[in-house]
């Protein structure tokens, strides 16, 4: 019996395999290279990712894309996109909502940030995998027609 023929794969290619496998993405497209919280700003956030990508989302999007689960079975039920806003409300004396923008913004471990919105909302994590999945890029998400 000869043991020509069998090829040993390596590690990384059977990584690579098992991620491809369950439909992910590249760990360099979830690993961010470079972090840009504009705080201070009040604008976005900023991730330059391993891979070369690079994307950007403003505050506002972010808070209305809170992936926690209150947020998720909100979105559900009135049918809101991620990241849509939702509607004003038709109350004439509603307060004032400052627009929304972190107090606070904490890294999670090593995958992902926290953010403690102006609005006392806190709950939601949003890893890498989930940013790079909504990226807002052109390319990404390419401008609806019509
Ligand atoms: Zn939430
Ligand atoms: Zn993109």
């Amino acid at each position: 019996m000869s043991h020509e023929g069998i090829r040993f794969v390596s590690a990384e290619e059977a990584a690579q395999a098992s991620a491809q496998e369950n439909n992910r993405p590249p760990a360099e497209a979830v690993t961010p290279l470079k972090v840009r919280v504009k705080k201070s700003e009040g604008t976005g956030i900023e991730i330059e990712w391993r891979d070369g990508h690079k994307s950007a989302w403003d505050f506002r999007w972010l808070r209305d894309a809170c992936p926690c689960a209150t947020c998720n079975a909100e979105r559900e039920t009135t049918g809101r996109a991620t990241g849509e806003a939702k509607p004003k409300s038709e109350d004439p004396f509603a307060l004032y909502q400052a627009p929304p923008r972190p107090d606070e913004v904490t890294p999670v471990g090593r995958y992902a940030l926290s953010f403690k919105w102006n609005d006392g909302h806190q709950s939601g994590i949003y890893s890498w995998t989930y940013l790079r999945s909504v990226c807002q890029c052109a390319i990404c998400k390419p401008p609806r027609k019509g």
